[in-house]
């Protein structure tokens, strides 16, 4: 096979951010104090590998509280959840563990905010996602939910110099601004934020794959395809000039005809994507002719969350809402 000229460009940073490592940590920690089962409502994180790796360890996954033994422990994911579901787990006598990532409940407490002073919030995120879920339970007679463009024409708002944005941190940044904008339009008095909703980790991997596509036939995004962080590096790509790009969960469903007159391969992979799985793409293109890597650093990381604070102090047995 020829190889001249092939090589990978791999994105960094990439993969686990710090509310990831924290909720798999949290379950690791639960699992060495408690002993199996520990019950976690919802995917921990999104990613197929890190879920089944959890489950062979003792972790039962659950979509609702109703689904666990009463009496026992369970876990809510990084996510975050809405007070109604703190309320049922304690109505079940759960003992909750409350592995929500800081960053999202830092929109939580603006929600809460905001709406207290009694402004209309307008929550740009997606329909049926886990997190857009538990932001709107905090104040869902003050926000309304905002999917995309489409949607702006149909909003209505109480009083128009009292209304606000927030959104679900793991957006497209560039999307999400256009969004902004086009309820600006409509609504010029609209308040953003204290500080950016979009995650620092959102942020970086969005750059990352921006550098790597504008050269790149072909760019590999790993990740789940219920990650929405892993989706919106894939539509990054594409705008930021890839000719192709592809998520896929593992190295198996790489197609070697994707990489027909392509002599250069971005690789990058969602914040809920362990790099073991990194290292097998990496070992298929490879076989593939691509084994030159060259590592495009677009940002510095060095954030590191707390483990959550029963498992911190696990001698504490009342159920409580750690945040907000
Ligand atoms: Fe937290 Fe961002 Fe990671 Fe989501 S993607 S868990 S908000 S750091």
């Amino acid at each position: 096979m020829n190889t001249t000229g092939k090589r990978v460009l791999l994105a960094s940073p990439r993969g686990f951010c710090a509310g990831v490592v924290r909720a798999i940590d949290a379950v690791e920690k639960a699992l060495e104090l408690y002993g199996a089962p520990i019950y976690v409502r919802h995917e921990i994180v999104h990613n197929t590998h890190v879920v089944q790796t959890l489950e062979r360890k003792g972790a039962v996954f659950v979509e609702d509280t109703s689904q666990v033994p009463e009496g026992s422990i369970v876990l809510f994911s990084a996510h975050g959840v809405a007070p109604t579901v703190h309320e049922q787990a304690a109505k079940r006598k759960l003992t909750a563990i409350d592995a929500t990532c800081p960053l999202v409940t830092k929109v939580h407490k603006e929600a809460i905010r905001y709406a207290r002073e009694d402004y209309d919030i307008l929550l740009i995120g997606h329909k049926g996602h886990e997190e857009v879920i538990g932001t709107f339970g905090e104040a869902p007679d003050h926000i309304q939910l905002v999917d995309g463009p489409d949607d702006v024409g149909d909003i209505a708002v109480r009083d128009p110099s009292k209304v606000m944005w927030l959104s679900q941190t793991t957006l497209s940044v560039d999307e999400t601004m256009a969004v902004v904008e086009a309820l600006r339009d409509k609504f010029p008095q609209l308040l953003s934020p204290p500080s950016d909703d979009i995650c620092y980790a959102t942020q970086n991997r969005q750059l990352a794959v921006k550098q790597i596509s504008a050269e790149a036939g072909l760019v590999i995004v790993i990740g789940s395809r219920s990650s929405s962080n892993s989706r919106r590096l894939v539509d990054t790509a594409k705008l930021a000039g890839a000719r192709d790009a592809r998520l896929v969960d593992t190295a198996e469903e790489i197609d070697e005809r994707w990489m027909d007159d392509v002599t250069t391969v971005g690789v990058t992979s969602g914040a809920s994507v362990p790099e073991v799985l990194i290292e097998q793409v990496l070992a298929r293109l490879a076989q593939c002719g691509f084994e030159n890597i060259e590592i495009i650093k677009a940002a510095d990381e060095t954030q590191r969350f707390s483990l959550p604070r029963r498992l911190r102090l696990p001698c504490q047995h009342n159920s409580e809402r750690e945040a907000p």
